[in-house]
């Protein structure tokens, strides 16, 4: 198969013919269909992440038709459109018992403990449990944003931020997460303030429905008070950095509720938690990885009955013949990139 190889952090993205993956048991072989580049790919490349091997594929968020079943899948058979929670769950530790899939124990992802999608094919484990069929009317490009970038974005902001109608939610860094919590926050009844460095993600931010975009550059927890009249209900980094961290915490109200979507790899230095705020006003810190596949059905309602439109978000289709120049620049163009021509 095709696939973007890289075989040192850092180094040159390549797109060349490797071996064809094969179906675990329990697992199976998608033919990807669609599949986008996230910040996290560009991590991986980075060398932020202790579980990639190289030569590597990234590649995390996707949808595709399923290509091969491997001994004891029940539930999918070759030709099944699906998309997957970028977490595969093992289906069978303390975590998944309780239903926290996304924090599984003996979690395995594409594009990070094995190769991912931006190939012809993925391999993805624990099907039964991990796998979401794509109901007919939403196309792939769609459905592959449902993988990372908007169903993080879903949880963190109706499930982990619990967003009420009405609250003020500030959302720090308007890349693809960002984005769709933006547009999530405001299908919620929120009143949400969009904050970013670039222009162009500010204005795409105000077209999804952000009531007041702040440039990063300024004294944004200052900005935020005057705007909400004491500070934000909740607040999400959706970056993923030091200083969107620390300005997430610094931007909420007395028992506000932070939200870190963003990965925030050590290499990156440590962000400053005000931890004198966080106890003088009872702040409460909240982290959110994912989402378990048991939980699309309600995003998948939501977007059925026009609620929310994943599409708006996704910008950019590309070849996969142009995903190494797209990965080594994410965030440098607003909206999510992807790849549908393999
Ligand atoms: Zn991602
Ligand atoms: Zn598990």
């Amino acid at each position: 198969m095709r696939a973007l190889v890289f075989d040192s952090f850092r180094g040159p993205l390549q797109v060349r013919e490797v071996a064809d993956p094969t179906p675990a048991p329990g697992g199976v072989v998608v033919r990807v269909g669609a599949s986008g580049i996230c910040r996290s790919d560009w991590h991986a490349w980075q060398g932020h992440d202790s579980d990639v091997v190289l030569p590597h594929v990234p590649g995390h968020e996707l949808a595709g038709t399923v290509a091969a079943v491997g001994a004891g899948v029940t539930r999918w058979t070759v030709g099944d459109r699906v998309t997957v929670p970028f977490v595969n769950a093992c289906g069978g530790c303390a975590q998944c018992a309780a239903g926290e899939h996304q924090v599984c124990a003996r979690q395995t992802q594409p594009g990070f403990t094995h190769w991912g999608s931006l190939a012809e094919f993925v391999a993805l484990d624990a099907a039964d449990v991990n796998l979401v069929a794509v109901p007919e009317q939403l196309d792939l490009a769609t459905a592959a944003a449902l993988g990372c970038r908007y169903a993080t974005a879903f949880r963190a902001v109706a499930q982990v931020g619990a967003v009420r109608a009405g609250e003020w939610v500030v959302v720090h860094g308007c890349g693809g997460v960002g984005l769709s919590a933006v547009q999530i926050a405001v299908a919620s009844g929120a009143r949400v303030i969009a904050v970013d460095v670039s222009a162009a993600a500010l204005e795409l931010a105000c077209a999804l429905g952000a009531e007041h975009a702040v440039t990063g550059m300024a004294d944004v927890a200052a900005v935020v008070a005057e705007l909400t009249g004491g500070g934000a209900h909740v607040s999400l980094d959706a970056l993923g950095a030091a200083a969107t961290c620390t300005n997430s915490i610094r931007s909420l109200r007395p028992r506000g509720r932070h939200v870190q979507v963003g990965l925030l790899p050590p290499a990156q230095g440590r962000p400053e938690v005000p931890m004198d705020r966080v106890i003088a006003l009872e702040l409460q810190l909240f982290g959110s990885h994912g989402m378990a596949a048991h939980a699309y059905p309600e995003l998948l309602g939501l977007i059925a009955a026009g609620r929310l439109d994943p599409r708006r978000l996704v910008t950019r289709e590309l070849a996969l013949a142009d995903a190494g120049p797209a990965l080594a620049e994410v965030g440098r163009q607003p909206g999510i990139a992807m790849v549908t021509n393999f």
